[in-house]
């Protein structure tokens, strides 16, 4: 990659699952020119970062795995971040992903060259150019730490969830764990055995749910081996239910009644003590945040060791932490449960358009993207996991193979119209935005009287999909030539016309 020496087809960032599924459709689509370019040293994503004790999917895994690539030896019906990662290792090896990956290189910059219709891409081991630039850098991706006064003069250990410190011994020690997302739950019962105490610093207490986690048996494992059909079918009822409840997180919050109650119970039949309970239990509608699923939270925290802080981390002095409340707690270990940058997506500070801003002065008003894929003035760069494509209860693979449906078919169109590239119009843009923002009006996350990583800081949902799958999947099939502006080919060096598509 030295100089600009190498041109490919296709630039894709990130190897977790969104740039191998990527890749895997690259293939077979018939590219083979192109490459993965992986800042860490081995690919997995997420499920690579996530080592943390306890780390799990909330999705069942013959949900949450690729529908090209089964597996029907899922040991457990939530599996834990190791098989998925060996699941991603595999993918790789099984699709001969591995001579396209380039890891240990972090992409620094990424500019449109509108003079040479392509991509020059910057690296930390070199440049290359590229025609397209698929951007799978994850929506949880780079860790929020709380800009916390005094922290950098804490005597103890700090990390992020994300970047667990496997040398470290918590056992005996005095541990603080802030926050209490999705990582924290999982976390707080795999350690409070071990630690000498636990503070759970929680600033807005979670819904938490029941969690159906068993083993599947060796019985059924065979069957699913021998008769793919029958992982299929399984497959196909979990989807099917997650779908029928999108209608209560999107339409209809007020049904959401019935899981609240559930929760509630959960949660009274594990917290005994009223005092906890009460510092517990939300005062927000359940699914306006993530719903969470443990079945040994509650009752880690019921534990003698463990203490509940219903106040945010406000100071550190010296290995006592303060906390908004003015109380007081000692510590040798801070752990940080405080999510990622999401509404502010990292890649954006590095991506530079045709007119030579940033995608994340772009996006002040927002992240939008048409379709989820593609961004105005941002020429063949899409997105796998762009704006508003989350879900709040279901697979975030089945929006991943649905956004690589649309990057196949950008390819198609860029072959089948000879363009050297296609540029959404803005119109197209901020009409299918409007009409997310419209529908996400209704929605539990903006009506459910909570702030969360769901919002931006100006209080707009730019991450959630307000749909079902099944209309995402219906959005990204195919390429409406109608909603892009054609930027043709030419000769090299000549500056490029824009020709408008007629409507
Ligand atoms: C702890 C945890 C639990 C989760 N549980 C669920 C769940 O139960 N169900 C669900 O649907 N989703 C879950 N998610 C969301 C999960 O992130 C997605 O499901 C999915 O794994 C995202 O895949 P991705 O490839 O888009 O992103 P990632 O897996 O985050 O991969 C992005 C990759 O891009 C690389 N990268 C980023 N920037 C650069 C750069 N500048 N240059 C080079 N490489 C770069 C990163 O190193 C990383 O390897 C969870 C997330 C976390 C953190």
């Amino acid at each position: 990659m030295a100089g600009h020496s190498e041109h490919v087809r296709v630039a894709v960032i990130g190897s977790g699952f969104g740039g191998l599924g990527a890749a895997v459709r690259l293939r077979r689509e018939g590219i083979t020119d192109f490459v993965v370019l992986e800042r860490r040293d081995s690919v997995g994503g997420t499920w690579r970062d996530n080592s943390y004790p306890g780390c799990a999917c909330d999705v069942p895994s013959h949900l949450y795995s690729f529908s090209f690539a089964p597996n029907a030896r899922w040991p457990r019906t939530f599996s834990g971040q190791p098989h998925i990662r060996d699941y991603l290792e595999r993918v790789a090896d099984t699709f001969g992903l591995r001579p396209h990956l380039r890891l240990r290189t972090e992409v620094t910059e990424a500019r449109w060259d509108a003079g040479a219709r392509h991509w020059r891409i910057t690296t930390s081991r070199g440049e290359l150019t590229a025609d397209v630039v698929v951007s799978a850098t994850g929506p949880l991706s780079d860790p929020k730490v709380p800009d916390v006064p005094g922290l950098d003069a804490f005597p103890g250990r700090v990390f992020h969830s994300s970047k667990w410190d496997h040398d470290f011994d918590l056992k005996g020690k005095r541990v603080a764990m802030v926050g209490t997302g999705a990582s924290a739950i999982q976390i707080v019962p795999a350690i409070q055995p071990e630690v000498e105490s636990l503070t759970v610093v929680q600033r807005t207490p979670p819904w938490v749910m029941p969690r159906m986690d068993r083993g599947i048996s060796r019985a059924e494992q065979w069957l699913h081996a021998k008769v793919p059909a029958t992982a299929r079918a399984r497959r196909g009822l979990l989807w099917l239910i997650r779908e029928f409840q999108v209608g209560a997180f999107t339409k209809r919050p007020a049904m959401m009644r019935g899981a609240q109650a559930v929760a509630a119970s959960h949660m009274r039949k594990t917290v005994k003590d009223p005092a906890l309970r009460a510092k517990l239990t939300p005062d927000y509608r359940i699914g306006c945040k993530r719903i969470l699923l443990s079945n040994e939270y509650y009752p880690a925290l019921a534990r003698p060791n463990t203490e509940v802080v219903a106040s945010a981390l406000k100071e550190v002095r010296g290995s006592t932490l303060v906390m908004a409340d003015g109380t007081e707690r000692e510590a040798d270990a801070i752990v940080f449960g405080t999510g990622f940058h999401v509404t502010d997506m990292p890649i954006g500070e590095r991506v530079f358009g045709a007119d030579g801003r940033s995608l994340a002065e772009h996006w002040q008003g927002g992240m939008a993207a048409l379709r989820g894929c593609a961004v105005d003035g941002f020429p063949n760069l899409l997105f796998v996991i762009g704006p508003n494509t989350g879900l709040g209860n279901s697979s975030m693979i089945l929006v991943i193979e649905s956004s690589l449906n649309y990057v196949a078919a950008y390819l198609r169109a860029l072959d089948t119209t000879g363009a050297a590239a296609l540029d959404a119009r803005p119109e197209a843009v901020r009409s299918w935005n409007d009409e997310v923002q419209r529908r996400m009006t209704r929605t539990v996350w903006n009506t459910g009287g909570c702030v969360s990583w769901y919002l931006d800081d100006q209080g707009r949902n730019t991450t959630v999909w307000p749909g079902t799958t099944a209309e995402f999947r219906r959005a990204t099939r195919r390429l409406d030539l109608q909603e892009y502006e054609i930027v043709p080919a030419g000769a090299p060096g000549e500056r490029p016309e824009r020709v408008e598509v007629a409507s």
